[in-house]
């Protein structure tokens, strides 16, 4: 039987250079740095078409049977980003949800690139996420900032920047609410070394530089520490890189999954790590993908950080959110109140109604907003002045928290120790 990385991979798009803005081809382009959707016969870019991701990379929608089970499970409803497909695909949930029921260990791993000083407010959702998750099975969470993948992926940042940019995102990542005795936050430029090494350079020997072609798009012009990343992103999905938090037992160890909460564009190195972990006799890591949070221009791009009117920065003031979301946040709305009143707007595409969909948690509350601008009850101005107040309020509340985070807490969470987990009596210690 083929393995699983080889038919999907060949249609991973070629990966173009991170340091150039995308421009938009014809057909979408979803890769590990490049978010962009079709543009169609009138020019115009459209959503990005999760469905056709699914298919292409060969995941599985997250259905009603899978988050029934969950529930039934967990004991815990879905959180609002599995009620409404913002986190919409999967690789083997089922697994962690058998290995839950049974009480047996597996943990969480998610990551960040840490590219600029604050995260944006599509930086947070997987966090917040995650956050969730870790309370809902209460297992280890291991965090990885990839400063070195920051430092090999552009021409301008040095070495030195990266890793204070690990500093900032970790305090913003601490701010999340994670529970230090759970979790684990690292930088690779800090961590490597000892076992987590050691799996590096397994991982390395299994992949050829043809695979790596096929999955990323690197031609002979790459450098070769984009292509070596590779290895290291992928053995972080190990039980056996942290002995701190699971024990030296190799043999033992190498049994226990994880599962990656991630958006759908990190998709692909986790193809190549689910191959690579079947043939080094590791488990293979589960996963979970979620949508991106769109640009304030529009479906059919991301939020991102390099490009400023882009983003809610987590460090904005209200009243920059305000200016921003009045500026710049695509509306599905009609040009006049009046027209808006007679025809109403499309809340699909609108932005603001968009982001409430991440961020409102009422169900109710959610689908009226959206009937009342549909029919032209609720005009683009309202709408706009809901999503400034929940935007700000997700903000301000984050800042709060952030204020009380110390360099000694930074310093607590990406210290290699032991983490205490398994209060839950459903939770398994290893
Ligand atoms: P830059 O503009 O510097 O590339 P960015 O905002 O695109 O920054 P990255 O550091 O490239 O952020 O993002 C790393 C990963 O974070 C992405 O590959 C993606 O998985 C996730 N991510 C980034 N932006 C979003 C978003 N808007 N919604 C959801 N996930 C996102
Ligand atoms: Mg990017």
């Amino acid at each position: 039987m083929a393995s699983e990385l080889e038919a999907p991979a060949k249609e991973v798009p070629p990966a173009a250079d991170p340091n150039v803005p995308a421009t938009h081809p014809s057909k979408q382009t979803v890769d590990p740095w490049n978010v962009a959707g079709e543009v169609g016969e009138d020019g115009k870019v459209k959503a990005i078409d999760y469905n056709k991701l699914v298919e292409e990379f060969g995941t599985k929608l997250i259905d009603k049977e899978i988050l029934e089970r969950f529930e039934r499970v967990t004991g815990h409803k879905p959180h609002r980003f599995l009620r409404r497909q913002i986190v919409f695909s999967e690789r083997d949930l089922g697994v962690i949800l058998d290995r839950y029921e049974k009480g047996e260990p597996f943990f969480l791993y998610t990551g960040r690139g840490p590219s600029s000083d604050s995260m944006h407010i599509g930086h947070t959702q997987i966090f917040d996420f995650c956050k969730w998750l870790q309370d809902v099975f209460d297992v280890p969470l291991v965090i990885m900032l990839t400063d070195d993948e920051k430092f090999l992926f552009s021409e301008k940042r040095t070495v030195e920047e990266v890793i204070g940019y690990s500093r900032d995102n970790c305090r913003d990542i601490i701010s999340i609410g994670f529970d230090p005795n759970k979790t684990f936050i690292f930088s690779d430029y800090e961590f490597m070394g000892g076992a987590f090494y050691k799996n590096v350079t397994r991982f390395a020997k299994l992949v050829t530089y043809n695979q790596a072609k096929a999955t990323f798009g690197f031609d002979e012009s790459s450098n070769i520490g984009k292509i070596h990343f590779t290895s290291i992103q992928g053995a972080t999905a190990f039980a056996t890189t942290f002995p701190h938090i699971f024990g030296d037992d190799e043999k033992k160890v190498a049994s226990i999954p994880c599962l990656i909460p991630c958006a759908i564009d990190q998709d692909p190195y986790f193809r190549l790590t689910r191959d690579c972990a079947a043939r080094l006799k590791y488990a293979k890591p589960s996963l979970i993908h979620s949508r991106f949070l769109d640009a304030l221009q529009g479906p059919g791009s991301k939020m991102s950080a390099s490009i400023d009117s882009s983003a809610i920065f987590m460090k904005d003031t209200p009243k920059q959110i305000k200016d921003k979301i009045n500026k710049y946040a695509f509306s599905g709305g009609q040009v006049s109140a009046e027209e808006q009143r007679e025809k109403g707007g499309n809340p699909d595409i609108d932005v603001s109604y968009q982001y409430l969909q991440f961020f409102l948690e009422n169900d109710e509350e959610l689908a009226k907003i959206g009937q009342d601008y549909r029919e032209g009850k609720l005009l683009t101005g309202e709408l706009k002045a809901i999503c400034i107040k929940h935007l700000q309020e997700y903000v301000a509340a984050f800042q709060e928290r952030r204020s009380k985070a110390t360099d000694e807490t930074v310093k607590l969470f990406m210290s290699v120790r032991p983490l205490k987990w398994g209060g839950n009596p459903r939770a398994q210690r290893i």
